[in-house]
């Protein structure tokens, strides 16, 4: 089986521990501050043709208040979902600063993907599908409608991501 280390980066409060919440226990929580939650968790998912893999999934746990992450956090990830909140324009410009910081400081062969997070609440939208989608295609990263709430493509993320990566990482 292969496995991947994962991270959340984004803004406070744009749903990071609630969408790991979502992957690894299928559970939302309300009201609930995660910011000392679990640091770190994994789930193993079947991409198909006898493959397994083994996500290690790593949250912020609250690093992203001081708007960088200390290099540590970054070390030998295959994959970051940086996630942004539909809701708020400025978790998009956030989610834009975070990408360029990945690009710059992160490992090169590391899979980016771009989560547009709440996506349950449509009237409250702030930035639409398709501003988030002609980023993402002109930066060449995944972009996703998701919803930690509803558990709306939170599994197919992480799949789709797994998807891109190398498949040699047999441990
Ligand atoms: P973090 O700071 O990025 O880890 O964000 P949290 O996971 O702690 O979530 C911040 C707040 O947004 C909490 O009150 C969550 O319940 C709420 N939240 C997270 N994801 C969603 C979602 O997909 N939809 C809605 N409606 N609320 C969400
Ligand atoms: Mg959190």
């Amino acid at each position: 089986q292969m496995l991947f280390k994962y991270i959340l980066i984004g803004d406070t409060e744009v749903g990071k521990s609630s969408i790991m919440l979502q992957f690894t226990e299928q559970r939302y929580l309300t009201n609930h501050d995660m910011t000392i939650g679990v640091e770190f968790d994994s789930r193993s998912i079947d991409l198909g043709g006898g493959v397994t893999a083994k996500l290690e999934i790593w949250d912020t746990a609250g690093q992203e208040r001081y708007r960088s992450l200390a290099p540590m956090y970054y070390r030998g990830a295959t994959a970051a979902i940086i996630v942004y909140d539909v809701t708020s324009k400025s978790s998009f410009e956030g989610a834009k600063s975070w990408v360029k910081e990945l690009q710059r400081r992160g490992d090169p062969h590391c899979v980016i993907a771009l989560a547009a997070n709440k996506a349950d609440l449509e009237g409250k939208r702030k930035v639409s599908k398709e501003e988030g989608d002609e980023y993402a295609g002109s930066n060449d990263i995944i972009h996703m409608q998701t919803s930690a709430k509803t558990g709306m493509n939170i599994k197919n993320l992480f799949v789709e991501i797994a998807r891109k990566l190398p498949k040699t990482k047999v441990s």
